[in-house]
């Protein structure tokens, strides 16, 4: 498998990737991705590896940059087959294509709570807009990640944007170099910080009640709670899903129960309608359940969702994505991309 870079450059690009990796409200899971550009590769994060893992594991895997943007141009299905630098099990993100298209040598691309808290509002654009003002930045609306969303970034991509707010999604920050992207990042986290709201702590006793009727434990994070003991945050995951990732990992629609007996038909209900059982419950006034077999990133995509509707002030209108979003989501070979979305 080809070595990283061991030069200066390279390990503090490797730095930078993994303490962006290590703050959850910029990164969930395997969300989010980085890329260097030198020597003709582009050196991506590979699908389904974690950020926060870049000192202690090789994460990047090299494509051979011109040929992704000749794949790009020639509208090939899959741009990066056949493109990746020497043998190597790693594979390219599935947004290595967005990586290829902006010029900039360094691209950072995270899943920002407090850009999503804006992204996800009907009045996002004009909301971002008058916080990012100043900078180069554009506002790009949602599009499926891998392709869809990479066409859609060729224009302002050449136009000069360095930095893109992804509705629905997230952010992208292009620069020339390691640090001039960390300041970027910074200054683009520091004007949309947005406040949350503090939620009620959980109920223990009817969350225990609740859990012993189907393969449910607690969730240990406490601030995963607020999603249903706030009473604006549960409207709004009731309302619908706001990201691809909570779709990969948590499915498209909330399963909420209000109490222990309502379980069995609330999970039937949902088993009905979306051909598997949820992989969490949200027990109105309670707390949250995860289900037992749920992988870690399950929780963390939890976290993100009330870390984003605490952010949401209450009655606040907002853009969820659409049945046919969700079911491309679902349905686009949906093993497959959860591990290639993993991005
Ligand atoms: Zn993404």
């Amino acid at each position: 498998m080809p070595e990283n870079p061991h030069d200066s450059e390279f390990r503090s690009f490797v730095a930078l990737s993994a303490r962006l990796g290590a703050e959850p409200l910029l990164v969930q899971a395997a969300g989010g991705n980085t890329s260097a550009k030198r020597d003709g590769a582009l050196w991506i994060k590979a699908s389904g590896k974690m950020l926060r893992d870049a000192l202690a594991t090789d994460i990047f895997v090299p494509v051979d940059l011109e040929g992704v943007r000749s794949g790009i141009a020639r509208e090939e299905a899959d741009p990066t087959a056949g493109r990746v630098l020497g043998v190597t099990p790693l594979r390219p993100s599935i947004e290595t294509t967005l990586h290829a298209l902006l010029p900039h040598r360094i691209v950072l691309h995270l899943h920002s709570v407090n850009a999503l808290a804006w992204e996800v509002r009907s009045d996002g654009e004009a909301r971002v807009a008058e916080r990012l003002s100043g900078l180069p930045w554009v506002w790009i609306p949602y599009h499926r990640p891998g392709l869809p969303l990479t066409r859609a970034v060729r224009a302002p991509a050449a136009a000069g944007a360095a930095v893109l707010a992804l509705a629905n999604h997230g952010i992208v920050v292009g620069a020339a170099d390691v640090a001039a992207g960390e300041a970027l990042v910074r200054d683009v986290e520091r004007r949309l910080a947005a406040v949350p709201r503090t939620a009620p702590g959980p109920d223990t006793a009817k969350l225990d009640a609740v859990a012993r009727i189907g393969d449910f434990r607690i969730v240990a994070d406490p601030i995963v709670h607020a999603l249903a003991t706030d009473p604006d945050c549960l409207a709004h995951a009731r309302a619908g899903v706001l990201y691809p990732d909570h779709v990969v990992f948590l499915g498209g629609e909330a399963c909420v129960v209000d109490s222990a007996d309502t379980v069995p038909a609330a999970i039937a209900a949902y088993g009905a309608r979306n051909r598997a059982t949820p992989a969490a419950l949200l027990v109105r006034g309670a707390g949250v359940l995860v289900a037992r077999q749920a992988p870690g990133a399950a929780t963390e995509m939890l976290r993100c969702q009330a870390e984003v509707l605490l952010r949401v002030p209450p009655a606040t209108s907002l853009r969820v994505l659409t049945a046919a979003e969700v079911g491309e989501l679902l349905d686009w070979d949906a093993e497959k991309f959860r591990q290639r979305l993993a991005c």
